[in-house]
């Protein structure tokens, strides 16, 4: 696939319109609307399906893989109310775009994908447009104890249950976001690590990921 990077006013546009769009589906944090009316989603498309990227919808990366609807995104981010500094552990870096959203709150992003081909992607199309995390390669299912502990960790495909060693990752403190369930259809979970052993964890709406393969996952 050919890159090609230019945000011309019809782009600019359309993500404008895109943001009044997640106000209108219920997304309020001012930062994370803020970070989706800047991050220029198209980039992660061929040009071809640039007239794509700014609806509310996922779409095809190759490989079997998505890049997250915007609200689902903003949904997600929302939940996890990044500071700036917080070292965040994303698990699947996909197309990259959420791994920006993070990048433009201020996070420190610690990011893991399964797939060589979007890793290699993703590592060579960041740094280029100017986002630079701590790229892996592996599966993330079982975090990355090596770098605990995180402030926020954030799941971006859809678990068979909330994986305890990922759990140890998170500072007392710290939140994870996480979708579980089947491999229809997932709840985003929030877990708040509020001691040693303690954890709070709420259920909220349904969503449908795709899976979380690994040694802790599907
Ligand atoms: N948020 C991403 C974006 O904005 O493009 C979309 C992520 S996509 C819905 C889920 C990603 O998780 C896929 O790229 C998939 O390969 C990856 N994945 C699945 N299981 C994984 C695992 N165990 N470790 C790391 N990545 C994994």
């Amino acid at each position: 696939m050919a890159y090609k990077f230019i945000d011309n006013y019809r782009e600019r546009g359309a993500r404008k319109q895109l943001v009044e769009l997640l106000k209108r589906r219920g997304i309020e944090d001012k930062g994370v609307l803020a970070a989706i009316g800047k991050v220029p989603r198209h980039y992660f498309f061929d040009e071809t399906f640039w007239n794509q990227a700014y609806k509310d919808i996922a779409f095809p990366i190759g490989d079997g893989q998505t890049i997250s609807q915007p609200y689902t995104v903003a949904y997600q981010t929302e939940l996890l109310h990044i500071q700036r500094g917080d070292k965040v552990l994303e698990i699947g870096t996909g197309s990259g775009y959420q791994t920006c959203i993070l990048l433009e709150l201020g996070a420190n992003v610690y990011t893991i994908e399964r797939q060589a081909s979007l890793y290699n992607r993703t590592t060579r199309v960041l740094p280029y447009m100017g986002y630079k995390p701590n790229f892996f390669l592996g599966d993330g299912s079982k975090g990355i104890p090596e770098h605990a502990p995180y402030d926020k960790i954030l799941v971006t495909a859809g678990a068979p249950f909330v994986p305890d060693v990922m759990l140890k990752q998170l500072r007392i403190g710290g939140v994870m976001v996480i979708p579980v369930g089947s491999e229809k259809e997932q709840k985003m979970v929030t877990v708040l690590r509020v001691g040693e052993q303690e954890y709070e964890r709420i259920e909220l709406d349904t969503f449908r990921f795709v899976p979380l393969v690994g040694d802790q996952a599907w």
